[in-house]
C-alpha cells in the first residue's frame, strides 16, 4: 500500500459513541481527555512538529466540539471555532512540512470538521439554525428536524502517461516552477475512470484509457477524498485548456525522480510531500503504480 498525506492517525473513532449522550458525557468529564488547540482553524504545533493538546477540563464548558475519537486510550476533542470558510491553505504549507502524517491526519479531520461546521450553519431545506448532533459529526435542524451530515468530495488526480513518461500541468497560482498531477472534481453521475479521463481531455486535450488506481488520502481543505488514478494517453499532443492551465509538459523517470529529490536542475519543482500529487510521482518514479493492463 502506499503511504499518502493525511492518513495514520491511529484514532479509534468509536462512532458507537456518537448518539450516546451517557457516554459522551462520561468521556467530557474524563480526566485524561485532551482538547486540540487551534488557531481558528490551524494546526499549533511544538518544537517537534506534534500537535499542542489542553486539558479538556481547563476548557470552556458549554462550547461546541468535536468528539474526534480515542488514542492512547484518552478522549480526543476539538473545539469547533466560528472561523472564515474557503479561505486558501498555502500560509500552513510550511507547518504541515513539519508534520508528521499521523499527526496532519488528526488535525486534517478536525479542520473538515470545523469548515464544514460553519458552512451548516443553517439548514438548505428551510433555513432555520441547525445545532450540532453526533458528537459533532452531524448537524440537525431545530426547524424540520432534517439531519445533515458532514460532507467529503471526491477529486480524482492523475498522470497521464506515454512512452515513458507523465503529463503534468501548472496552475497560474502555483509557486515558480511548481508542476503537479492534473486534478478535478468528480461529477454526479460519473465513475472515477470517466471522470479521470473528462479531466485530462478538458484540460489537456489528453484521450486516456485503461485508468488504474493508485491511491486516495483526505485533503482537508475544506474536504475532499483525492483519488490517484493513472491512464494511458494514445498520443503525446496537448492542448492546453489555458483557463485551467498555464502550462503542460511531458516529463521521464529519471526528470521526475530529479524534481522528486529536489534537484535544482530537474525539469519542475515537485509538490510537498504531504500533498498526494508528490505520492503517485513517487510510485510512478519507483515503479509501484499498477502497469498497463492491470485495471
Ligand atoms: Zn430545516
Amino acid at each position: 500500500m502506499i503511504r499518502t498525506g493525511f492518513t495514520g492517525a491511529g484514532l479509534d473513532r468509536a462512532d458507537h459513541l456518537r448518539l450516546d449522550e451517557a457516554a459522551l458525557a462520561a468521556l467530557a468529564v474524563h480526566e485524561e481527555a485532551l482538547l486540540l488547540r487551534l488557531e481558528g482553524h490551524d494546526p499549533l504545533v511544538d518544537e517537534a512538529g506534534a500537535l499542542v493538546w489542553d486539558a479538556l477540563a481547563a476548557a470552556e464548558a458549554g462550547a461546541e466540539r468535536i468528539f474526534l475519537g480515542l488514542l492512547d486510550e484518552r478522549p480526543r476533542f476539538a473545539p469547533v471555532p466560528r472561523v472564515e470558510i474557503g479561505r486558501p491553505a498555502w500560509n500552513i504549507f510550511p507547518t504541515l512540512s513539519l508534520m508528521r502524517s499521523e499527526e496532519a491526519a488528526i488535525w486534517g479531520a478536525a479542520r473538515s470538521l470545523i469548515e464544514w461546521h460553519n458552512r451548516h450553519l443553517f439548514c438548505g431545506r428551510c433555513g432555520s439554525a441547525a445545532r450540532l448532533f453526533r458528537a459533532g459529526w452531524g448537524r440537525r435542524c431545530t426547524g424540520c428536524g432534517l439531519d445533515h451530515f458532514p460532507r467529503v468530495d471526491p477529486v480524482v488526480i492523475m498522470l497521464a502517461e506515454h512512452r515513458g513518461r507523465v503529463l503534468v500541468g501548472r496552475q497560474p497560482q502555483y509557486p515558480p516552477r511548481r508542476y503537479s498531477a492534473l486534478a478535478g472534481f468528480v461529477e454526479p453521475g460519473e465513475s472515477i475512470e470517466e471522470a479521470v479521463a473528462r479531466e485530462l481531455k478538458e484540460e489537456a486535450g489528453v484521450d486516456v484509457t485503461d485508468v488504474r488506481y493508485v491511491a486516495s488520502q483526505p485533503w482537508p481543505f475544506p474536504g475532499q477524498l483525492m483519488i490517484a488514478c493513472i491512464g494511458t494517453a494514445a498520443s503525446g499532443e496537448i492542448e492546453l485548456d489555458t483557463n485551467e492551465l498555464e502550462d503542460a509538459i511531458w516529463v521521464d523517470r529519471e526528470g521526475v525522480g530529479a524534481a522528486l529529490a529536489g534537484e535544482a536542475e530537474a525539469p519542475f519543482a515537485a509538490p510537498p510531500r504531504f500533498a498526494i500529487a508528490h505520492s503517485l510521482l513517487r510510485a510512478w518514479a519507483d515503479g509501484l503504480a499498477p502497469p498497463r493492463g492491470a485495471a
